[in-house]
């Protein structure tokens, strides 16, 4: 007995999961009429859930120095044409200070994997934030570290941490990465964030070379199971000085078709429209919004740093200043229908 696409998107709604050929066949054969539905629904999910709030995120991208090597990213290791740059402690608290003036009250603090930064430097910047502004959420995105260590930016008060899984494929991982990098050790980290108690976002990007479907199922099984706060979905996009520079990217069909399932198989997950898609598409965080995400991330960094923080070619948003993506992301939100609220937007 098989079942039509308004079916299955009704039994995903209800049971909150399908079968491995239940979400191939959303991901493959959805119409333009079977789209609406899905997207129409996974709104429905997320207004049960949040409402109409938006929740924005400051993003400041404090180093793009890394020691890794991944194949897809503009500041590897080896771009030996990427500018390297890194805020000063002191840069970062006045950028997260700024990001509160301007009504923001999660910052997420994004780096390369630079070792420069000692643990107890990342817990002073912490500490520093939070005796500011107790109010404000801290998000650390820097990367796979010690548990140890993990512990400690926990206990000096970052409550959440952004960690994609990227592909959750092992030899797809390996398709991605040098040999020194696993998946299986992405995932510890994944389980040891979980763990120690924060709210944790996994992820992956679409379309990235050698994806098949089949490697998108095995994220969205391992998503369910997973069940993390957060999920950041976006289309990989080729950067010109990596290995990757002649792959095609991500589309923006695939992206929102994932935005629109993962809603309905984690109603309650925090779901970034994000800055990538906003890229492929000069609606796409729009678009986002309206196929089931409820979280913008404006950049916060200062502007001098911007175009050097570059993941994928023709990243948006690198030649304003902090008010001017704060202003900008509330009137486009407002078009949505959907309204930016001044809250730390914590997992319900
Ligand atoms: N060092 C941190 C932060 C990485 S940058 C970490 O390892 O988690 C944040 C995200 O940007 C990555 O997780 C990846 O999914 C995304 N990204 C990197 N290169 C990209 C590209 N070429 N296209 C689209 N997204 C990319």
């Amino acid at each position: 007995m098989t079942m039509n696409n308004k079916e299955l998107i009704d039994l995903l709604r209800q049971s909150q999961h399908l079968d491995h050929d239940g979400y191939k066949q959303l991901l493959t054969s959805l119409t333009k009429e079977d789209e609406d539905y899905l997207y129409k629904n996974a709104c429905a999910v997320r207004e049960e859930v949040y409402g109409k709030d938006v929740y924005l995120r400051g993003l400041i991208e404090f180093s793009n120095y890394c020691k890794n090597n991944c194949f897809y990213c503009g500041i590897r290791k080896d771009n030996l044409k990427a500018e390297r740059y890194r805020l000063t402690p002191g840069d970062i608290v006045a950028c997260a200070e700024k990001g509160y003036q301007l009504g923001f009250r999660t910052v997420v603090l994004q780096s390369g994997e630079d070792m420069w930064f000692s643990d107890e430097m990342i817990c002073e910047i912490v500490k520093a934030i939070k005796a500011l502004h107790p109010d404000m959420a801290i998000t650390l995105s820097i990367g796979e570290k010690e548990k140890d260590s993990y512990r400690k930016y926990f206990e000096a008060g970052a409550e959440r941490y952004l960690l994609r899984q990227e592909t959750s494929n092992p030899e797809h991982y390996r398709q991605l990465h040098p040999k020194e990098l696993s998946i299986a050790h992405r995932k510890q980290c994944l389980q040891d964030l979980k763990d120690i108690g924060y709210q944790v976002g996994c992820g992956i990007m679409v379309g990235t070379p050698g994806q098949t479907y089949d490697h998108i199922i095995e994220d969205l099984i391992y998503m369910k199971d997973f069940n993390p706060h957060m999920v950041g979905i976006g289309p990989f996009i080729p950067h010109a000085d990596t290995p990757f520079k002649d792959e095609p990217r991500g589309t923006l069909e695939d992206t929102l078709h994932l935005l629109g399932i993962i809603r309905l198989m984690l109603p309650h997950c925090l779901l970034p429209a994000t800055t990538a898609l906003g890229t492929i598409d000069p609606l796409g965080r729009e678009k986002g919004l309206l196929a089931g995400a409820n979280v913008v991330m404006p950049n916060l960094s200062p502007r001098g740093v911007r175009s050097k923080y570059m993941l994928y070619d023709g990243k948006i948003c690198t030649g304003e200043e902090a008010a001017e993506c704060h202003a900008c992301m509330e009137r486009r939100i407002k078009r949505t229908g959907y309204e930016v609220v001044e809250a730390r937007g914590d997992y319900r």
